[in-house]
């Protein structure tokens, strides 16, 4: 049993008990971890805005025998504009949530958490396009995660792509027109879209977000990582197709 202090984003909160919340917290060194704050249901906690989805905080956690219980929390960044807009609130949801599903407890998750602060900062605080911010972070996401190789070889046999990429979910990720031939469920890669892969597989620094992409990139982004989330993570992201009814209305 001890006290340690633990910096990270809140991925989800739910009630526990009559007063008590618990809650899933991205870390850096420590991946995902579940915490307990006491009364956290209670409108008068001190902890109410700092253990909310999407803040960005420090906890004083006691740890127990089996359970993590938060004694004291400060807040670093709420991210709080994140709610004046339904289509940053949804798709930031969706970030939360294919992470909460997707990240080991006792994992390093420096650069996670690294590229995770980068995507919510720059949807809340800046105009960016977010369905191009979304799916520059499951890029970047899926690489950490060792999903992705490098964008310039085909993933199926290894040479460098030359002429036109194709994308293949199944043979996992871009492949060259040879492999094609022999894949399921292919897509033809627009120059742009291969162009953004690349890019994003390849940058490491805040440039990750300095560009914009037409609509026909935008919208191939979306459906190829969306299958490739798919086929790869196996799971139904709920806040997904929610943001992607608000997305549809707004059009
Ligand atoms: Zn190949």
């Amino acid at each position: 049993m001890s006290i340690e202090k633990l910096k990270g984003i809140v991925l989800k909160e739910y009630q526990s008990g009559e007063s008590s919340k618990k809650i899933v917290v991205l870390t850096g060194e420590k991946g995902k971890i579940n915490l307990t704050v006491k009364g956290g249901k209670n409108t008068k906690s001190k902890h109410l805005a700092t253990t909310q989805m999407f803040c960005y905080s420090e906890f004083v956690v006691y740890e127990g025998r089996g359970f993590n219980s938060v004694t004291s929390t400060e807040i670093i960044e709420s991210f709080y504009s994140l709610r004046n807009d339904i289509n940053k609130l949804s798709y930031s949801a969706y970030i939360m949530e294919l992470l909460e599903k997707t990240v080991f407890e006792s994992m390093n998750c420096e650069e996670v958490l690294k590229l995770t602060l980068k995507t919510l900062w720059i949807i809340a605080k800046t105009d960016i396009d977010v369905l191009l911010a979304v799916s520059i972070f499951e890029i970047k996401y899926l690489q950490l995660s060792g999903f992705f190789d490098e964008g310039d070889r085909c993933s199926c046999c290894g040479n460098y792509i030359e002429g036109e990429a194709f994308f293949c979910s199944d043979d996992g990720g871009i492949i060259c027109g040879k492999c094609k031939k022999s894949a399921n469920r292919v897509f033809a890669l627009l120059e742009g879209t291969y162009k953004v892969i690349n890019y994003v597989l390849k940058s490491n620094d805040n440039r990750l977000f300095s560009f914009k992409v037409s609509d026909e990139v935008r919208c191939q982004l979306r459906l190829i990582l969306e299958d490739y989330v798919a086929e790869h993570i196996g799971q139904n992201f709920y806040t997904l197709a929610f943001a992607k009814s608000c997305t549809a209305e707004e059009l």
